[in-house]
Parts: C-alpha cells; sequence; structure tokens
C-alpha cells in the first residue's frame, strides 16, 4: 500500500467539492483498496501515544464557529480493534495506550470523505505525541513500515503551512507569496529525499517560523515521509493554498 499525506484545511472541505476534495477523491478512485486505514491526525496533539481502539468510533466535531450541518456531519467508519493491538505491538516497547474515549477527529474525516465516500474502510487514528520532539515522530513512523505490506493505508493529515493567526487578522511583516515559497521548498526537499531537514523544520528560515508556528499540523508530514522506501516515489496529489497562510499540498509515497 502507499502512504500518503494530506493537507486538510478548514473543516468545511468535508461538505465542499473544490480541487482538493475532488484531487482526494481521484486518490481514493486509484489507491488499492485498503484492509483498513491508520490516521495520523493533527488534532490528536496529546501526551503520549494512543490509539483508537472503539468499534464504532464516534465522529468528533473538534472544532467551534461552523455550521450547524457541519456538526451534524457524520462518519461512520468502523473501527479495528485488532489494527489498534498490531500498532500497539508494533510499537512496544513504546508504550502505546488503547484508546475508546476519542474516535475519528476532522482531521481524518475531512479527507476520508472523499478517499473512501462510503466509509466502508476500518479507521484506526493514532494520536501525535506532544511531549517528543520531531526525530522521535519520524522514528516512530519507521516501525509502522510493516503495514503497508499488511494492506493498511497509512494517512498523514496536517498542514505544511497552517498559520490561523495570519489567516484570520492578516499579517504584512512578510513578502507575499512566501507561504508559496516555502511549501514549494518543502515539497523539493521531500522530493530529494532531504529528511534530515524536515526533521530540523525550523531551521529552514524565517518562513518556516510563520508556517509552522505550532508543530502539531507539520508532524504528521513525517510520518508519511518515513514511510517512503528506497523504490517509492512522491506522487503529488493536490498543490496550492486555501489561504495565503493554509497551504494544502498532499501527496502521496508509492
Ligand atoms: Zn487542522
Amino acid at each position: 500500500m502507499p502512504a500518503a499525506f494530506f493537507g486538510h484545511g478548514s473543516p468545511m472541505n468535508a461538505l465542499e467539492r473544490n480541487r482538493y476534495t475532488e484531487a482526494w477523491s481521484a486518490f481514493g478512485e486509484a489507491v488499492p483498496r485498503p484492509r483498513a486505514i491508520l490516521a495520523v491526525s493533527a488534532h490528536w496533539y496529546v501526551t503520549g501515544t494512543r490509539v483508537t481502539v472503539n468499534d464504532q468510533p464516534p465522529t468528533i466535531h473538534d472544532f467551534g464557529g461552523f455550521p450547524r450541518e457541519l456538526f451534524a456531519f457524520e462518519y461512520p467508519a468502523p473501527g479495528s480493534p485488532a489494527l489498534a493491538q498490531r500498532v500497539h505491538d508494533l510499537l512496544a516497547p513504546v508504550s502505546v495506550q488503547l484508546d475508546d474515549r476519542w474516535g475519528l477527529d476532522h482531521g481524518t474525516w475531512s479527507v476520508l470523505t472523499h478517499v473512501f465516500p462510503h466509509a466502508d474502510v476500518p479507521v484506526v487514528q493514532i494520536s501525535v505525541d506532544r511531549a517528543q520532539p520531531p526525530a522521535y515522530h519520524y522514528e516512530l513512523a519507521k516501525r509502522l513500515g510493516p503495514m503497508r505490506d499488511e494492506g493498511v493505508l497509512v494517512i498523514a493529515s496536517g498542514n505544511v503551512v497552517h498559520n490561523l493567526e495570519i489567516l484570520r487578522s492578516g499579517w504584512k511583516g512578510a513578502a507575499p507569496g512566501w507561504a508559496a515559497r516555502f511549501s514549494a521548498e518543502v515539497l523539493a526537499r521531500i522530493q530529494r529525499r532531504d529528511h534530515a531537514s524536515l526533521i530540523d523544520y525550523l531551521s529552514l528560515g524565517p518562513e518556516a517560523q510563520l508556517a509552522i508556528p505550532t508543530p502539531e499540523h507539520f508532524l504528521p508530514l513525517l510520518y508519511a515521509i518515513a514511510l517512503q522506501r528506497d523504490d517509492d516515489a512522491i506522487v503529488p496529489i493536490v498543490d496550492g493554498a486555501a489561504y495565503e497562510a493554509l497551504d494544502m499540498l498532499s501527496f502521496a509515497v508509492a
């Protein structure tokens, strides 16, 4: 199975049809049908590593200020306690908590509703441990590699550029186009397998500080590139910016 990173952008993408969601749908139509999905979401950023173990993970509406229609949205994919246990075993001796209190948050379902609209592929979410540095996440993700041979599609959902403060209030301090330049720079480094500089992303210059004011939306990208094997290419799914400070770059490792 390939692995993929999705720039998920606004939760409203769940309800909309636009060039990003159409590209996600096209990916879903082209990819071999997975046995299950392991989703790394920027929106489960907690201390420790947890995996959802529910038979029927609830749809979590982890946001405010959106239309009622979005709060009513459901993505009723089944869970997979067996996959949760497999992740637990693969990552040992890292302590992985089997969690039945979370479910699927919008980092996962706003994308998957387009990739697998019938919600008929089991989904397990894994948290992003906020207590750990980027290199830890990259190494942890490498240990998930065998799942690609077991029919599991690993998707990581975040955003390469995610600065809601600039998105809301505007900011004149950087030259126009800074976000697009940063996204292109990140993609170029992904394509030449310069993983070291992406792990050390704050070294990528002042635009990195603007693009990644907090780590949680960038760290999922490290999971996708960590799963790249020697014979894998980077296959673009879509790029572009929903807003200057919200970049939608999505790609597959296949
Ligand atoms: Zn988000």
